[in-house]
């Protein structure tokens, strides 16, 4: 299954569309779909996903993770003395891994899954599954398991290219889901690295909307290991939609362009999506395609997020049961740092999660609350003298 959680270069966007349209590298599927003008807004006070004013987009920039590698102190090396010396790691952010961290040992149905393999882990990746063992311990215990994160780290750098062994902290967190995935099925603990992926995920033809005709296979049934979709889609279509659910953007955000009918020429062949089962742990990787984000739009799909979400809808429209699901975890990017938003764990009375939601920053425990909390916390209005003051921007979000 490992083989099918892919891993590009490319820039988040391009991830996202090359995961919808890797089968055919000159289908119109895959080009990007231009971004629309229209955002939206939330009103105060208001529990609903948002309002309908429309507001002019911001101007885009480059994607926010993809912050320059900084200087020689974060090489592999410097990261391991300073490992050796107990250091200050903070120094060397590592938080994109740190808040990760938080996020998964959130998600209960992945931490008795990992509970349930080789402590020391096995195979070539087991010093991962050690080093997560050890981290998870720590988070458990709220420590800051900065030894163990660092060891982990260092793991999981030796299994990825590019960023992310030359400076790992900088990597998005993402990627470094992606790879610790693929660590987890090469380390002994493929049980785990099953609770976080979605089996069977493939792409359909439709029949033509003019000729007719049956189902055809558009891109083969694959692994996906997250849901990746691009965030200022979601704020477009529910400007267009303000009543949709919050899967049903997510799943319509991700939808391939039509395609051309053989016939007539024209675009009138939908291609849908079907899954197998929905992860027991689902991961929605929001793509922000600007750090330029208005407050609002990150407040409404944060609310949206936060809603029950249908995982079987968010994934494919084949009608299958709904798989209600809950938000348990935020990884949030800011300012070249990411902190995790997570739910206390359940109760082992009725195994439910709590309302409340508690901040991570670099493992320390900053702050707690409930879920309008939360969205003030990652999304604080606008204020006036401190206009410069970004959202944070919910990049992964873990549902159970
Ligand atoms: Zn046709």
């Amino acid at each position: 299954m490992s083989e099918s959680v892919a891993l590009a270069d490319a820039d988040g966007a391009t991830r996202a569309l090359a995961e919808l349209a890797t089968s055919d590298a000159a289908s119109p599927a895959e080009a990007p779909k231009p971004k629309a003008t229209s955002l939206f807004k939330k009103k105060k006070g208001k529990k609903a996903f948002g309002s309908k004013a429309v507001l002019e987009a911001p101007p885009k920039a480059p994607k926010p993770a993809r912050a320059p590698a900084p200087a020689a102190a974060t090489s592999a090396a410097s990261f391991a003395a300073s490992a050796r010396r107990a250091a200050d790691i903070g120094a060397q952010n590592n938080c994109s891994l740190e808040a990760l961290a938080v996020a998964l040992h959130a998600a209960r149905p992945f931490t008795e899954a990992f509970g349930r393999a080789a402590p020391g882990g096995s195979g070539p990746d087991a010093d991962a599954v050690a080093a997560l063992r050890l981290v998870f311990a720590g988070v458990g215990k709220k420590e800051a398991p900065s030894g163990p994160n660092e060891a982990l780290r260092q793991a999981l750098a030796s299994r990825g290219g590019g960023d992310l062994a030359r400076a790992f902290g900088y990597a998005d967190a993402a990627e470094v889901f992606e790879t610790l995935v693929r660590a987890l099925d090469g380390g002994g603990a493929p049980g785990a690295a099953a609770a976080l992926k979605t089996d069977g995920y493939a792409l359909v033809k439709m029949p033509c909307l003019i000729c007719g005709g049956d189902e055809e296979p558009y891109q083969p049934p694959t692994s996906i290991a997250s849901v990746v979709c691009v965030a200022q889609d979601v704020v477009r279509l529910h400007a267009e939609e303000p009543e949709a659910a919050f899967h049903d953007l997510v799943r319509r955000s991700r939808a391939p362009e039509p395609l051309s009918c053989p016939v007539t020429g024209e675009r009138t062949v939908a291609v849908a999506a079907r899954a197998a089962a929905p992860a027991r742990v689902l991961a929605l990787n929001l793509n922000w395609a600007s750090t330029g984000v208005r407050h609002d739009d990150v407040a409404a799909v944060l609310r949206g997020a936060l809603c029950p979400l249908d995982a079987r809808r968010a994934l494919a429209d084949d009608g299958g049961e709904p798989d209600v699901r809950t938000l348990v975890a935020v990884v949030c990017f800011c300012a070249d740092h990411y902190t995790a938003y997570v739910r206390p764990p359940p109760s082992v009375v009725d195994l439910e999660y709590p309302p409340s939601w508690t901040c991570h920053d670099r493992f320390l425990e900053t702050g707690a609350g409930l879920a309008d909390w939360l969205v003030d916390q990652v999304a604080p209005p606008p204020d006036p003298p401190n206009d410069r003051l970004r959202p944070k921007l919910p990049s992964l979000l873990f549902y159970v």
